[in-house]
């Protein structure tokens, strides 16, 4: 993967919520169902990060050799997961999400032209607005972006997106446990 390039990601079952989450942080981040033997193949086609949750799919030879990159993904609380992916993969909030239904990217909307298509409120008080060209949701940055994980993106835009020195030694013995 180019360093330049923004990653792309498939999650497993269990990732649901990440996946919605990443889509907020402006990822492309695909989820499916589907079992071992396809997330597999499809990441190798497609190029993808495999996150999972899953320690069956982690022993996968393509995945245990590094042909299938993956990250497996420790925590069950889905903003400690997004923390670890942030972090493992050095993300930070693009300028514009993934529409967290579709996984496709929004496309910016002039103000005035999405005017009869949000409150009124939130025509007078918003600035920035997305839509998807998939399910044409209208997104804006007043809740959809802050709402949803506020004290999360404060923390990114912040920058103190760092694991503590704690959390970092238990991430490395982990990994090493592997
Ligand atoms: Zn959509």
């Amino acid at each position: 993967m180019n360093l330049s390039e923004s990653p792309q990601f498939l999650l497993d079952h269990m990732l649901g919520r990440l996946a919605k989450y990443l889509r907020f942080l402006g990822y492309d981040a695909l989820f499916t169902k589907e079992d071992d033997d396809l997330l597999i193949s499809r990441a190798l086609r497609e190029g993808r990060i495999l996150l999972t949750r899953d320690t069956g799919i982690v022993k996968r030879r393509a995945v245990k050799s590094g042909r299938v990159k993956s990250y497996y993904v420790h925590s069950d609380d889905v903003l400690k997961q997004l923390k670890e992916v942030a972090n493992k993969f050095h993300l930070s909030k693009k300028e514009i999400p993934y529409c967290t239904i579709c996984n496709i990217r929004l496309v910016k909307r002039e103000r005035e032209k999405i005017k009869d298509r949000v409150p009124s409120y939130v025509y007078k008080t918003q600035k920035l607005f997305g839509e998807c060209p998939s399910c044409h949701r209208i997104y804006w940055r007043g809740t959809h972006w802050k709402n949803f994980f506020q004290s999360f993106l404060e923390e990114m835009e912040s920058q103190k997106l760092v694991v503590t020195s704690k959390d970092n030694a238990s991430y490395q013995q982990i990994e090493e446990s592997k």
